[in-house]
């Protein structure tokens, strides 16, 4: 039954919210599913995996979201901005390495208005980089100026698409809001990106296959999955960090629904377990993030504790023990490029 399942997903990149719950309540065949996902990884976006080059700008945040280090109500972190200068000094950085994208995140605030941001933006760009920017919630008019001013694409996860869940866990934000906005830049012609966290409380196996599902629905074109980690200056100081195995599930599954798209391996996968971005890049993952924040902000950018950070130096090293090519160039998702040619 098991191995029909993971067949019929192979073939058809197609399951029902049954047949999802199904394989992930099993852990009989696991092995199968990270297996599978990687044929699909190989037979759809190659062997190479693209870096992109993060730069975490401001830890400032308006929003409360349970559980982030960040979050407006932990007063025991030091908050920072940083100037154009210092981000430029960092794309600088990250472009004499050979990076081709650069991923701008922060906090949710308002600490950069939007004709700075669009400068800084129209800044970037000249560096012949494509841009993504994971900034939060923003009106359709700042979408739509950021576009303008040259960025490309946009990460903002759905964290979870249990709308229950996400009310716990986000007191100041609004359900309903992250889909629109996440509709809207896709109007806008961004390479959305979405994505879930996997271990928050009272998360049910029912609502992880409702995030698969809802990433294609939503037609993202990356998506993100992270294990949560406890920190212990939020209200979930006490909640065990989510499992890495069940996180590389939902990721494994997503890259099997989704062929086309990029996900990335990501840091808080590593940061679970020694080695867990590997085990992710051969469970169906394409792209790691690289961060090139100046080491005097990396570590108040404290989402989570001991956030790992991968070396730019030995990463193509790493991925060669694994026959994997390290690719710098801007990398699209195919599903992108599929619908905008
Ligand atoms: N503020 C923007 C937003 O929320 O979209 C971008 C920055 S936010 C720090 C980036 C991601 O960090 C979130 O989408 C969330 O999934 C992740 N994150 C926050 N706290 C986490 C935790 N304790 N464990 C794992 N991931 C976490
Ligand atoms: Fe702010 Fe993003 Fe953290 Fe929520 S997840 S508290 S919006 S930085």
């Amino acid at each position: 039954m098991m191995k029909e399942l993971i067949e019929k997903a192979k073939n058809t990149h197609s399951l029902d919210k049954n047949e999802i719950i199904s394989l992930l309540s099993c852990n009989d065949y696991d092995e199968e599913i990270f297996t599978a996902a990687d044929c699909i990884r190989e037979k759809y976006v190659g062997n190479e995996v693209y870096l992109r080059a993060l730069i975490e700008f401001s830890n400032a945040c308006l929003k409360d979201c349970k559980y982030c280090g960040l979050r407006c109500s932990n007063n025991n972190i030091k908050r920072y901005n940083l100037d154009e200068n210092e981000i430029l000094n960092c794309v600088e950085n990250a472009v004499e390495f050979g990076y081709k994208t650069i991923v701008l995140q922060s906090g949710e605030n308002n600490a950069y208005s939007v004709s700075k941001l669009c400068k800084l933006i129209q800044k970037i760009k000249e560096f012949d980089v494509a841009l993504t920017l994971s900034i939060g919630e923003k009106s359709i008019e700042e979408y739509k100026s950021y576009k303008a001013a040259g960025a490309d694409r946009f990460l903002l996860r759905i964290e979870t698409s249990d709308e229950n869940l996400y009310k716990q866990m986000h007191p100041k934000s609004d359900y309903k809001n992250r889909i629109n906005c996440l509709k809207n830049l896709k109007t806008l012609g961004y390479e959305i990106g979405t994505g879930c966290l996997v271990g928050l409380p009272n998360q049910s196996i029912e609502s992880l296959a409702d995030d698969i599902l809802f990433f294609k629905e939503i037609e993202s074109d990356m998506v993100g999955i992270g294990p949560f980690i406890s920190h212990p200056q939020t209200p979930l100081s006490c909640t065990p960090n989510g499992d890495l195995v069940l996180a590389v599930k939902v990721m494994a599954l997503t890259r099997l629904l989704l062929p086309n798209i990029n996900i990335p391996a990501t840091t808080a996968m590593e940061t679970l377990a020694k080695n867990g971005q590997l085990f992710a890049l051969q469970s169906g993952a394409n792209v790691v993030m690289i961060n090139f924040t100046t080491d005097d902000f990396k570590n108040d950018y404290n989402i989570y504790p001991n956030k790992s950070s991968a070396n730019p130096l030995s990463i193509a090293e790493n991925l060669e023990s694994i026959n994997r090519l390290v690719k710098m160039s801007r990398g699209n998702s195919l599903s992108w490029e599929k619908k905008n040619k």
